[in-house]
């Protein structure tokens, strides 16, 4: 592979998600000259969604998606008009700051259940009923499918091949969001990742440390593990995929508690060697 366009290098904001606030990180990544964010709500709610878009405009920043709508499945319909209205509020705010999609981590097993059948389910219906709703708004919706160990607590969409079955059926304004740390195992990746084709509404980039000491929070930094990122660039190329490689480290163990200048110097480092 050659080595990845770094015009196409954005950072998550969760990367620096414990350091800084929302202007802190357009400011810190626009200074080391990247020009594309992807932007957690909590940190939007923060600083405001208006004065959000302002900022994010003044330094010409791209925002590759927003995070997260989803988490569909709840045990009664009080809870899943609660998740549905949730989602809406989403949608608008991506229209605001311009988000190139919503990201969706569908949700897992309601409290008490077992019933990932259902569950599934639940997450099928969620995302037809608001996606009218995004549809309108202008906001493609991007399914990421998660590690299979997030089924029960983050999400019960766990291949790509599942995620793209869902955008069959629910056709346009849908696609997914391609994060190799959720897929890279997957044998059937290379694959699915050319039936998507322009479904990919976005490439996240990071790495699977062994060992791992936590299945969520503790991601490495590309280079440091096992995940061969510049051949799965490769597929997501081929299938036509143009936009932004994502850097999306959540380190509750290292990366989170180490200055974020360093931090983003070292993604822009890794990135020409590792994805
Ligand atoms: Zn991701």
């Amino acid at each position: 592979m050659a080595v990845p366009d770094r015009q196409k290098l954005a950072i998550n904001q969760a990367t620096t998600m414990k350091q800084w606030s929302l202007q802190e990180a357009i400011e810190g990544y626009a200074a080391r000259d990247i020009r594309g964010i992807s932007v957690w709500r909590n940190k939007l709610a923060e600083c405001g969604v208006t004065e959000a878009a302002t900022i994010l405009s003044d330094h010409g920043m791209d925002v590759t998606g927003l995070c997260r709508g989803g988490l569909f499945p709840a045990n009664d319909d009080a809870g899943r008009q609660a998740a549905l209205d949730d989602n809406r509020r989403a949608v608008d705010e991506a229209a605001v700051i311009g988000a190139e999609c919503l990201v969706m981590v569908c949700g897992g097993l309601p409290d008490g259940s077992k019933d990932m059948i259902d569950a599934r389910k639940q997450v099928a219906d969620g995302l037809a009923e608001m996606l009218p709703y995004a549809i309108d708004a202008g906001v493609p919706v991007a399914i990421e499918p998660l590690h299979p160990m997030t089924a029960a607590d983050r999400a019960c969409v766990n291949t790509l091949e599942h995620a793209l079955d869902l955008c069959d059926t629910l056709g346009e304004g849908t696609g997914v969001a391609v994060d190799c740390y959720h897929v890279w195992w997957d044998p059937k990746l290379e694959q699915q990742i050319a039936r998507a084709g322009d479904r990919i509404l976005g490439f996240h980039v990071c790495d699977w440390l062994v060992p791992t000491i936590d299945l969520v929070w503790d991601r490495g930094m590309m280079g440091d593990g096992v995940i061969d990122i510049p051949r799965i660039r490769g597929w997501v190329e081929a299938a036509g995929y143009r936009g932004y490689n994502e850097v999306e480290i959540f380190s509750e163990h290292n990366w989170w508690k180490l200055d974020p200048v360093k931090v983003i110097d070292t993604c822009i480092e890794r990135y020409d060697q590792f994805v």
